[in-house]
């Protein structure tokens, strides 16, 4: 494969500059080729670098670097948080995981592609150091040696072309979620209530029509009618059916040590805890807080101080995955444009909810999130957004669409703010 101009690549403006955590090392496992494999075989270590014989474990049928008891993938230098393998032989040697992380990058209309940071990497959701532009030549090579090719076809763009995704796009961004109006919860109800509209007039509503006129009344219209949606109690099914959902995105598979029986089992009962009565969300993953947490606090627990909490970092997330279409097609399980924006929609009430069960985890009593709550929330769900083979499965899929029917995405989003109190903005007038 050629490498691309950097025409053809999209990066929405973000910055990004390792400040050498360690955190990628320790928390996930990275992804091996047979051929990687291989290579790293070969290279060739003095003896007093210590290089276990094994250097991969697999994990439902898919190779990863392995990790050393400590937690830590074996190329690690803890003390440093130096990669063993970058210091030897420099950068290039490294398996193309490691290269390309934080960057998530995707094939998106003919020959094109986009990147944006991970916000599951600490400095990207810090907009810390240079702007992810700046490491294009990188970026380029990356492409070429990932060897990505597809993008969008003529299903995942639901009957539009490229200029209608573009112009869609624009006007989320400028026309809703850019607007300092708004709070958080109305941009992402409306945001909701803009697709099945949308979606209902199809792509015919966009020809011959001037975006500047049409989008800004179209989402003022949207905007307001937020405060008329109906607003009834979240059931037992629902609660269920998005507890179900959020474990999902807790899980880290890769992250847990022990893949035999017994450690299934006692995945699978912390699971039941977790959906029925109390559970500890570190069983799915060493990154979530250690406590047990009554799941349905996070239902019945208002969040006490919700009119001073800032999601902006989250809405950053979502502008940004817009800007760069990695929301549908092939960064997004190859969802349709209509329900992979959906599905990127979802993530808020699974942020808050994460938000929240950090916020409980610290005191039980009651729920004040802070935003080191946020921080936390917006990296864990990130992790799985678009890139979980669990999740990519119609039956996830599926589900998530049904949670984000207006009127269901609304008792919802409701329903964990401020616990059904009808103190927030969007309050019901039925
Ligand atoms: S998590 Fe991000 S900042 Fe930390 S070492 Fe990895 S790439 Fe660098």
């Amino acid at each position: 494969m050629t490498t691309p101009s950097s025409r053809q690549i999209r990066i929405p403006e973000w910055n990004f500059s390792c400040t050498g955590c360690g955190d990628c090392c320790r928390r996930w496992h990275v992804a091996v080729s047979s051929s990687e494999k291989v290579r790293l075989q070969q290279l060739s270590w003095n003896d007093n670098d210590v290089i276990p014989p094994e250097i991969t474990t697999t994990i439902n049928t898919y190779e990863y670097l392995a990790h050393a008891p400590e937690g830590h993938c074996i190329y690690l230098e803890p003390e440093t948080n130096q990669c063993k393998i970058h210091a030897k032989f420099g950068h290039a040697a490294k398996p193309i995981g490691c290269r390309v992380y934080p960057y998530n990058i995707a094939t998106t209309f003919k020959d094109q592609y986009s990147v944006v940071g991970r916000f599951d990497c600490p400095a990207i959701r810090q907009n810390h150091g240079k702007p992810i532009a700046a490491a294009m030549p990188a970026i380029r090579r990356h492409i070429r040696d990932m060897g990505l090719n597809g993008g969008f076809d003529s299903f995942v763009l639901d009957g539009l072309e490229e200029s209608h995704v573009k112009r869609i796009v624009r006007a989320f961004y400028d026309c809703l979620l850019s607007r300092n109006d708004l709070t958080a919860d109305t941009k992402m109800i409306g945001a909701v209530l803009a697709v099945e509209r949308l979606e209902k007039l199809g792509a015919t509503f966009l020809c011959d029509l001037d975006d500047l006129e049409i989008f800004p009344s179209f989402f003022q219209r949207v905007a307001l009618d937020c405060a008329h949606i109906k607003i009834r109690r979240l059931g037992l099914f629902e609660r269920w059916r998005f507890l179900n959902l959020f474990i999902s995105f807790m899980r880290r598979d890769e992250d847990i040590v022990g893949k035999g029986f017994a450690s299934r089992c006692q995945r699978t009962a912390a699971i039941w805890q977790i959906l029925f009565t109390t559970g500890n969300l570190i069983e799915l993953g060493s990154e979530h807080p250690d406590a047990d947490v009554d799941s349905m606090a996070v239902f019945d627990l208002p969040i006490e101080n919700a009119s001073e909490v800032d999601w902006s970092l989250y809405v950053e997330l979502v502008k940004l995955r817009l800007q760069a279409f990695q929301f549908f097609g092939p960064a997004n399980y190859d969802l349709s444009f209509y329900v992979g924006l959906s599905s990127l929609i979802f993530s808020f009430p699974l942020v808050i909810a994460a938000a929240k069960w950090s916020a409980i985890a610290r005191d039980p009593q009651r729920c004040r999130v802070t935003p080191d709550d946020i921080d936390y929330a917006v990296g864990v769900i990130d992790h799985n957004l678009g890139r979980s083979a669990l999740l990519g499965t119609a039956f996830f899929t599926t589900m998530i669409r049904q949670m984000t029917e207006v009127e269901v995405y609304a008792r919802l989003v409701r329903r964990l703010i401020d616990a059904g109190g009808h103190r927030l903005p969007i309050t019901t007038t039925t």
